[in-house]
């Protein structure tokens, strides 16, 4: 069989499986065993009130997902791409960069334009519809513009750096690639919070307090050293709540959204902290990074070898490997992939998450606060409390509201 045929054979599976997915998730696992269970911590409106936020939209988000599968398939198996990269290329002459920065241009505009209205209904239309969002219409106009103003500068640079490697280092750039790539990941993990969370954000230092002594000591019991405390104003655009860490070494910084510590107590603030220090204490990060950077050393292998068997084919209108125009076929190869491995990295990232809550219960010695934050946070995302198996298992970085209060319950601490 041509490996073009294979593709097309992959990708309808891919579309097929993306919806039956869908359909699932919106049918949940209605089981009267689990309904009971969740009863033990959770209303019958609470129940709903999950169902519904996640049956909102379902059709658009269908209608969203066959549009984006449909423009991948045009992009990839007609002359679409190639046409347009030649277009480009007889409007400016022979400047490859010059190419390179066009096309990507036309890719970004046409995939941010195309996902606007579905941006807007679900982040702004359903959101409110749901009390979760603050923001005026004027707010999310400038919200969007800001991440669009960001993806646009720092893709630029990703594409002509990567242009300009595979096409001087024609062998070399499987190796050059991954490393790259990699200090990209940690040159951002330390940028990011001094220069794109302020240009969101309005955030500041912790006040002085009880909450800031309690974190401190928290940190001190772990045995990790942090900078700062800082809090983010997330009130401003929504009721959401959330904690994380950022930094390397000595520099680790602590941010909280002010509407966790409006919505918490202050032992439940600290039993997401415990979390947040667990995946420290566990090296989950440094873990990530190796295997992310593994991941993608076997990508280029991989991606280089399917071009050049499809290439040979002469069946799929590719240009050289470097060319822009072949970036929409890379992209479609890179998603196949991570529809195949999407169980196993959802499976890894649960485990690790249940050792961060192990961890946080063994720091805090603290269950009840551990399961009142579970309760409270699951109200306030209103989220679905019986998610179906199957968008578990491919879907959930996290393992669901009942099992970590299952966790917690079965932990034998002193308290
Ligand atoms: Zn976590």
């Amino acid at each position: 069989m041509k490996l073009r045929n294979i593709l097309i054979v992959l990708f309808s599976f891919q579309i097929l499986f993306t919806l039956l997915l869908k359909y699932f998730s919106y049918q949940g696992d209605l089981s009267s065993e689990l309904h009971e269970k969740i009863l033990k911590y959770f209303t019958e409106a609470d129940i709903q009130a999950g169902i519904d936020y996640s049956r909102r939209g379902f059709f658009v988000s269908i209608i969203a997902s066959l549009l984006d599968f449909t423009l991948a398939g045009a992009f990839v198996f007609t002359p679409l791409s190639s046409r347009l990269e030649e277009f480009f290329q007889k409007k400016v002459g022979g400047n490859f960069y010059l190419v390179v920065f066009l096309y990507f241009i036309s890719f970004y505009l046409i995939e941010f334009f195309i996902s606007l209205p579905f941006s807007y209904y679900f982040g702004f239309v359903i959101e409110h519809e749901f009390q979760f969002s603050n923001m005026t219409f004027l707010d999310w106009v400038i919200f969007k513009s800001k991440s669009f103003g960001i993806g646009l500068f720092f893709g630029t640079i990703i594409m002509l750096v990567v242009a300009f490697v595979l096409k001087n280092l024609p062998r070399a750039w499987k190796y050059i690639l991954p490393i790259l790539s990699l200090g990209f990941g940690l040159l951002t993990s330390v940028l990011f919070p001094i220069i794109i969370t302020p240009i969101f954000y309005d955030f500041g230092p912790i006040e002085e307090g009880s909450l800031k002594n309690k974190i401190v000591a928290l940190s001190e019991k772990a045995n990790i050293r942090i900078e700062n405390i800082y809090v983010i104003k997330e009130s401003q655009y929504s009721g959401h709540t959330n904690a994380y860490f950022t930094g390397w070494g000595e520099s680790k910084k602590i941010f909280l959204y002010d509407t966790l510590i409006k919505n918490h107590t202050e032992e439940e603030v600290i039993s997401v902290l415990g979390h947040e220090i667990g995946h420290w204490v566990h090296n989950h990060q440094t873990f990530e990074i190796v295997l992310g950077t593994i991941q993608t050393f076997l990508f280029c292998f991989l991606l280089g070898y399917v071009f050049q068997k499809v290439k040979a084919e002469e069946l799929v209108p590719l240009k050289e490997f470097y060319s822009p125009s072949t970036l929409p076929f890379l992209f479609l190869i890179l998603s196949l992939i991570g529809t195949v491995i999407e169980p196993f990295s959802a499976g890894l990232s649960r485990i690790l998450e249940t050792q961060a809550d192990q961890e946080a219960l063994i720091l805090t010695n603290d269950k009840k606060s551990f399961i009142n934050t579970e309760i409270k946070l699951a109200k306030d995302n209103k989220s679905r409390l019986n998610p179906h198996k199957l968008e578990i298992i491919f879907e959930h970085s996290h393992p669901t509201t009942l099992e970590r209060i299952e966790l917690a319950e079965s932990w034998k601490g002193p308290n």
